[in-house]
């Protein structure tokens, strides 16, 4: 039979916006010695809206947001919806595109006239090992700092125009890393986003560790990196790339607005995808297993 408990724990939940798939991950919340946030749409809102565009000489603003719309045609990435939508607003004709390919953690490519052109952030530069011109490196320099992803569009082994992004940090994340820290847990954050970027981001929350430039396949990995120091681990993600994470993790968390793989993946789900509900998580989760002793 259900310990009586951990019934009343269950529907306390559900009140609280928390699904429980694995009840045993409930029980280890109060335990959770590092909560570990994907950024994108888990920590931000994952609307990125594009706010600057850089170029080298030869090719202009529009040339560029028409080539980088085009090859960015059949992503699902937010990245490339935002590039999409504008150049829908700028009444942009995109040229013809085939052979889309995604770039898992690196960025997109597809063929125009031909010629293979990419779309990509620092990932897919250090891949090719291209280096930016010095006014796309201070373009980005700067968006960095201010928290903006940059993505390249690379042509003939050049990058020959860079894309800053901006998204928006959710109010609740500052309130639940500061949560996390006065109950004694460590916040980490986890994000293919450039170093810059993550940087910025960890600064502005309060967040103590983060790692950048994480490959999709290499996400799980930093996660058993934080058990082998001994710490009981929770993972918070939304993301596709999230799911091994969250399988990895001692507690796996998705947020619910977040993809149906991630979802799969976690042992406990948000659903009203506000980070702070972890807070809420591992106060129940204290609350209701020191009942049972
Ligand atoms: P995250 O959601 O944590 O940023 P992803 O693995 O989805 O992680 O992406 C990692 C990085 O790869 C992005 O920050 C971006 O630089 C690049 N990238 C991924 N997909 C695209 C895309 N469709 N267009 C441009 N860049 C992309
Ligand atoms: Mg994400």
């Amino acid at each position: 039979a259900i310990p009586l408990v951990v019934a009343i724990n269950t529907s306390l939940a559900a009140r609280n916006g928390m699904l429980i798939r694995d009840r045993i991950a409930m029980e280890e919340a109060r335990e959770v010695d590092v909560v570990v946030f994907d950024k994108t749409g888990t920590l931000t809102e994952g609307e990125q809206g594009v706010v600057a565009v850089e170029t080298v000489s030869g090719i202009d603003e529009n040339d560029a947001l028409a080539l980088t719309a085009a090859i960015e045609g059949d992503s699902e990435h937010m990245i490339a919806r935002s590039i999409r939508q504008v150049a829908v607003e700028r009444d942009l004709v995109l040229p013809e595109t085939s052979g889309f390919e995604a770039i898992k953690g690196r960025g997109v490519r597809a063929t125009i006239d031909g010629e293979t052109v990419h779309v990509g952030g620092p990932n897919l530069l250090d891949q090719f090992g291209i280096e930016p011109s010095s006014e796309l490196t201070a373009f980005a320099e700067e968006a960095g700092a201010n928290a903006q992803t940059v993505v390249y569009l690379v042509r003939g082994g050049e990058a020959v125009a860079a894309i800053a992004l901006a998204d928006v940090v959710r109010e609740e994340s500052r309130q639940a890393v500061e949560a996390l820290h006065e109950m004694g847990i460590e916040v980490a954050m986890l994000t293919g986003d450039s170093e810059d970027v993550a940087r910025a981001v960890a600064r502005d929350l309060g967040i103590d560790t983060y790692f950048a430039e994480v490959l999709p396949e290499d996400k799980d990995k930093k996660i058993v990196e934080l058990q082998e120091q001994g710490k009981n681990v929770a993972m918070v993600g939304d993301g596709v790339n999230d799911a091994p994470a969250l399988t990895r993790a001692d507690i796996g968390i998705a947020i619910g607005s977040g993809t149906d793989v991630a979802v799969e993946a976690a042992d406990i789900i948000l659903v009203q995808n506000n980070p702070l509900d972890v807070v809420r998580l591992v106060r129940l989760s204290r609350k209701s297993y020191r009942k049972m002793q």
